[in-house]
């Protein structure tokens, strides 16, 4: 028989010692590898008394818990889907998610059973609870099942889970990972970033996204790491922890929380080998405030849904303030003419493309789109833009679809907000396209300014003359108390935009 390419069969068909600590709990409950793989035992055979089978969708809506995450080993195991969904989700949006991934079991919280109870019908899926202590009527039954179960046979190019992108536009797309995406980016970061089992993992992420999910949990589990879970970033908490933890995984927002805390130090953190950024940009200013505070580099790297993650500064040499670094071994990475699809050279921004074991099967019942988004040699247009450095440095400018058109002319977005950011008092800024008469789009920045600083349109404007070409100067800028951010950290240029659509119009 061929080996089985099962996710958790690679995960621990070789375990070696079953006592070691997987995961610690806020209220500190202990759960060991052999604890964790009994556990997924019972619920996978709990969900195949559901009826759940082999290539069936299972959606979950739910909190943070370490049952939470039993249950994703446990569906995986089972041969079936993993379906995570962000727990901000409206019942509206779920409807759509239901039905486009036709799940045949969804396990969500008691408090939106009865809403959900009244759409899984529709798709005929059956529900199942499980609340923030990971209690409901999933565990009730996994309880009473067995805890022997004989992994299922997969193979690598058969689907792990659906993950759902955070689309800002247009209907979201699932994104299809197969258990050799997700093993082969797991064991490339274990690698990269040289996890042992002696590594001890802060887990303060969400784990319905590619982050929290993948990046920190599958590296920690195949390094017999131990992590431990946190419901939510707590920077206090944290920095008490880190005296005995190694690594650090957050979006940017938590180091810029972080270093808010006096007791963030060179001493709280001596400790901690490793901080790694991603999900969105960490500002330079950020990187280097760090540093100077911590003595510590953050490590910054980038990746997305779609291909789990493509490059990483390096663990040994420079870790270049707002570079997400080389492409990972096994991907290739390249810089195109968005238009014409051609390499550009060195330097040059344009559309980056990504290759390799790490970049999804496609959209979930969407071969259109799938392929629209494919070049004919297999790379994938990440809708990124951005550069390669001489040094081979990959720097991302922004989303494609953020960059601004004023007059004809490209606007990249970062290299205003880095101008900006630049100035003394400013905190952060944004820059966005509004719709404009003369110019198509309006180069309009939103900046959030530090509260003693005395600053208005006149002195950013006057601060940036000369610094850049004129059609990049901003026609306006608007000041905010915060820039509106999802979970993940990201900057909302879309709630922006709309915010500000009749700048210029005056409608
Ligand atoms: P998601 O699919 O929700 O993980 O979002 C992926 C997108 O986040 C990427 O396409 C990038 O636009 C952005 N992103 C992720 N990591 C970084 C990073 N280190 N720097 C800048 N943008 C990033």
């Amino acid at each position: 028989m061929t080996k089985n390419a099962n996710l958790f069969a690679r995960l621990f068909d070789d375990l070696e010692d079953p006592s070691k600590l997987a995961i610690e709990t806020a209220d500190g409950n202990r759960i060991s590898y052999g604890e964790l793989i009994e556990f997924s035992g019972r619920t996978a055979n709990y969900l195949v008394s559901r009826g759940v089978k082999v290539g069936d969708r299972v959606a979950a809506q739910t909190e943070k818990s370490v049952s939470a995450l039993v249950l994703y080993l446990a569906v995986v195991r089972a041969g079936a889907v993993y379906l995570p969904l962000n727990t901000a989700y409206t019942l509206n949006e779920l409807e759509y998610f239901f039905g486009d991934a036709e799940p045949s079991l969804i396990v969500c919280d008691p408090s939106k059973h009865a809403g959900i109870e009244a759409i899984a019908h529709k798709v005929g899926a059956k529900v199942d609870t499980m609340d923030a202590n990971g209690d409901g009527s999933l565990r009730e039954g996994a309880k009473k099942s067995s805890p022997e179960f004989s992994t299922i046979q997969r193979s690598g190019d058969d689907l792990a889970a659906i993950l759902y992108t955070s689309g800002t536009t247009g209907r979201s797309k699932g994104a299809m990972l197969t258990h050799d995406n997700l093993v082969s980016n797991a064991l490339t970061l274990k690698d990269v970033w040289r996890f042992t089992d002696k590594d001890v993992l802060i887990h303060a992420l969400p784990i319905y996204h590619t982050h929290g999910l993948f990046v920190a949990s599958n590296v920690t589990l195949f390094s017999r790491a131990a992590m431990i879970f946190l419901p939510k970033l707590d920077p206090e908490l944290i920095i008490r922890l880190m005296a005995r933890a190694t690594v650090l995984m957050g979006v940017p927002t938590f180091y810029t929380r972080l270093l808010q805390s006096p007791n963030l130090t060179k001493d709280s953190t001596a400790h901690m080998r490793l901080f790694i950024s991603g999900s969105a940009p960490l500002l330079a200013e950020t990187h280097r405030e760090w540093s100077a505070r911590t003595g510590h580099a953050v490590l910054e790297r980038y990746g997305m849904t779609e291909t789990n993650m493509n490059t990483s500064n390096p663990y040994d040499g420079e870790r270049v303030p707002g570079a997400v670094g080389f492409p990972l071994p096994g991907v290739s990475a390249r810089v195109t003419d968005p238009e014409t699809g051609k390499e550009l050279p060195r330097g040059e921004i344009g559309m980056i493309e990504v290759k390799g074991p790490n970049v999804f099967k496609g959209y979930w019942r969407m071969p259109e789109k799938t392929a629209a988004e494919f070049r004919p040699d297999g790379f994938f247009i990440t809708g990124d833009l951005g550069k390669i450095d001489s040094k081979g440095y990959v720097h991302i400018v922004g989303r494609g679809k953020d960059l601004v058109i004023s007059g004809g002319f490209n606007v990249y977005p970062k290299e205003v907000e880095s101008e900006i950011d630049a100035i003394p008092g400013v905190v952060e800024s944004a820059v966005i396209g509004v719709p404009h008469a003369d110019f198509g789009e309006g180069v309009t920045a939103v900046v959030v300014s530090d509260k003693n600083a005395k600053l208005d349109e006149a002195v950013v404007l006057h601060a940036l003359d000369g610094k850049l070409a004129k059609f990049k100067l901003p026609k306006r800028v608007l000041f905010v108390d915060e820039l509106p951010r999802n979970t993940m950290g990201k900057v909302q240029k879309n709630v922006l935009r709309d915010s500000y659509a009749a700048l210029y119009s005056g409608k």
